[in-house]
């Protein structure tokens, strides 16, 4: 264990892996992460600057929601990421349908899937047998 300074308000805290933020921090991120979920469902057609003001969170880290695939638009929305290898539009995850097949062929030769790449999540799953369930459905 090591001590480092949360990025998001400067305190130090005991780092163990993932996004070097404190605790604070991590539950006032997943308290707005459900706040903007909720936001998002009933106002299926806003636009990420509406829910960014409506909300007060910063549109980087509602696209990294996005990207994480834990923020889910329907057709009907406006929001649109770009696909971080040839820049389309795509609404979720962080490659477009085509690049993710050809990425997902490159990585299934190399033995390994992308999701299973996040060692925070490798890790709950590990100490509590349980896949961290309680941190989406509050
Ligand atoms: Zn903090
Ligand atoms: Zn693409």
């Amino acid at each position: 264990m090591e001590i480092k300074n949360c990025r998001k308000c400067g305190r130090m805290f005991n780092y163990l892996m993932g996004p070097q933020i404190c605790d604070n921090c991590k539950k006032a991120a997943e308290e707005k992460f459900q706040e903007v979920k909720e936001f998002v469902r009933a106002n299926k057609t806003a636009h990420i600057q509406e829910i960014c003001r409506e909300c007060d969170v910063e549109q980087k880290q509602v696209q990294q929601w996005i990207r994480e695939e834990r923020l889910v638009f329907s057709d009907d929305s406006p929001v649109m990421i770009n696909c971080e290898i040839c820049g389309k539009q795509i609404r979720t995850g962080r490659y477009c349908d085509s690049c993710k097949k050809d990425t997902a062929n490159a990585v299934s030769a190399a033995g390994r899937r992308p999701d299973q790449m996040n060692p925070g999540a490798n890790n709950a799953r590990h100490q509590s047998g349980n896949r961290m369930h309680t941190f989406n459905d509050k």
